[in-house]
């Protein structure tokens, strides 16, 4: 009889343990997707060497005309979304009107000239625009996607990498999502890419750079990603993004990543458990805490 009311309790115990873990998965799958538009107004980020089809490609411009798209796929599907820009409000048309029309979260804090600020959450996490991984913190986001067109200089080539950065406890699905999208729907599929496909990439340990977000939200369990999966100076990259269709394609299929991966997602978020315990991460930051001297920042290691 003993025997068997352990059995029970231990069942029962079960039950509850799984239902608490998929109450967890659920809130955070009811949270909001937030949508990072890299850089901003008066620090655009990288630019194209030539205009292609009438239109010099840059990645914040880019990303301001056509996160709209990415946020229409992830609202359809049942998500709330919220577009965010470190920067104020652009004054130049289009883009004021862009803004307005898509419902541009301003965060008003750009870092102008790369001046990197501790996350308040997590002020070991340093970084330049650490203001959105931030926002999504205090949004207990279901994720975030940081949203960027690479370079590789300012001269066009045919090459470079197509890569998802992510995470590195809650950030492999949601590449691995984005990743598949882009390879099935857009690269080689419309959009040139010598054959090659889009990789997943994790980085952790550069916490002066997008580490320093990725990190961040790690810590608070929020899947978060960096796309560079296209290049402003790839001149087919340019040609394909340059054109509407192109580049409503290319928005689509990181929505549909983004889509896939929450509905399929059913792992539970990483939450960083001591905050006081240094990481890889966090060690990458203490090594240049001393040269970086980032006022607020915290150093784990000395
Ligand atoms: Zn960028």
């Amino acid at each position: 009889m003993m025997r068997r009311i352990l059995i029970l309790i231990l069942l029962f115990g079960g039950v509850l343990f799984a239902q608490s873990q998929v109450q967890n998965v659920n809130a955070l799958r009811g949270g909001t997707v937030v949508l990072d538009i890299g850089h901003f107004m008066g620090g655009e980020g990288a630019s194209a060497p030539q205009a292609v089809n009438g239109v010099v490609l840059r990645e914040c411009e880019f990303w301001y005309r056509y996160a709209g798209v990415v946020k229409q796929v992830v609202e359809r599907a049942g998500w709330r979304c919220v577009i965010t820009n470190r920067g104020f409000a652009p004054t130049r048309e289009p883009f004021a009107s862009i803004a307005k029309r898509s419902g541009v979260l301003q965060l008003q804090k750009p870092d102008a000239g790369g001046k990197r600020t501790p996350s308040r959450y997590h002020p070991d996490r340093v970084g330049s625009g650490m203001v959105s991984a931030d926002y999504a913190i205090w949004k207990r986001a279901a994720c975030i996607i940081f949203l960027h067109l690479n370079s590789t200089g300012s001269r066009w080539t045919s090459g470079g990498r197509s890569i998802i950065l992510c995470n590195h406890f809650n950030g492999h699905g949601l590449a691995n999502s984005i990743c598949n999208a882009l390879n099935n729907e857009v690269l080689n599929h419309g959009m040139p890419n010598g054959g090659r496909g889009c990789s997943v990439e994790e980085r952790r340990v550069d916490a002066d750079r997008s580490a320093g977000w990725l990190n961040a939200c790690d810590d608070s369990g929020i899947p978060a990603v960096v796309v560079e999966a296209a290049f402003v100076n790839n001149r087919a990259h340019a040609e394909y993004l340059t054109r509407d269709a192109g580049a409503r394609a290319f928005a689509q299929a990181i929505g549909h990543g983004v889509v896939n991966f929450l509905r399929s997602d059913t792992t539970p978020r990483h939450v960083r458990e001591n905050e006081n315990v240094p990481d890889v991460g966090s060690f990458g930051y203490a090594a240049e805490s001393r040269r970086l001297n980032v006022p607020g920042a915290r150093r784990l290691l000395h």
